[in-house]
């Protein structure tokens, strides 16, 4: 599955907003939204903001998409997912999301970004329930036990991190064993787990559509 390698911080400036993609740089004074509140690119100062309800349905799904690292064939695929479930299309797409394993390991606060967290599980350092799983797409369970695999050096940085976004990150459903390295899910995200402000209906009507 491709993802976006190119720079992260031109993505938040054309959202007009933080999205964290950086770990713990995004919580310092070098974070570039503050530094340049304005659009990247030769014409980003003169830029007029999009205003109509497709270009705010456009900008919503390309931030959501941003924030989780996915692609739009992907993406796409989890909207199709979140539409045949039982529920609101826009709140299951977020679940499905959040569920991803290397989402839940930046939730656990064990990476300081989710590229930092896919890094890791691609690498194989992530074990679920005893098994090596390398692909950050994984859904997690109720139940699941999470644990990182890792040499010596990486311990300590992981570590590190955890001390430094243990606070900012947004966890209520899983349990963090900071010794083991362990993570267990207690139970599914909720919508209401998800802080960040997302209008996932606008999402739902672009799709809609
Ligand atoms: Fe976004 Fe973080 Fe870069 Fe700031 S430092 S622009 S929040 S990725």
């Amino acid at each position: 599955m491709g993802r976006y390698t190119g720079p992260v911080c031109r993505l938040c400036r054309a959202e007009g907003m933080k999205l964290f993609l950086k770990g713990t740089r995004c919580f310092t004074e070098k974070c570039a939204v503050e530094r340049r509140e304005y659009a990247p690119g030769m014409h980003g100062q003169n830029r007029r903001s999009k205003t109509s309800d497709f270009g705010l349905q456009l900008r919503e799904k390309q931030k959501v998409k941003r924030i989780y690292g996915i692609m739009e064939k992907q993406f796409r695929f989890y909207f199709q997912r979140a539409s045949s479930a039982v529920g609101a299309t826009g709140s299951q797409l977020l679940k499905i999301l959040e569920r991803r394993l290397d989402n839940t390991v930046f939730r656990s606060g064990l990476a300081s970004s989710r590229a930092q967290a896919r890094q890791l599980v691609r690498h194989g350092h992530v074990v679920v329930n005893k098994r090596k799983i390398n692909t950050p797409n994984y859904q997690v369970n109720a139940g699941d036990v999470i644990k990182l695999s890792l040499d010596e050096p990486l311990t300590k940085r992981v570590a590190e991190n955890r001390e430094s976004v243990k606070d900012k990150a947004a966890s209520d459903w899983l349990t963090v064993d900071d010794k083991g390295l362990t993570v267990t899910v207690k139970r599914l995200p909720e919508r209401s787990d998800i802080q960040f402000p997302i209008q996932e209906q606008l999402i739902v009507e672009l799709y809609s559509k």
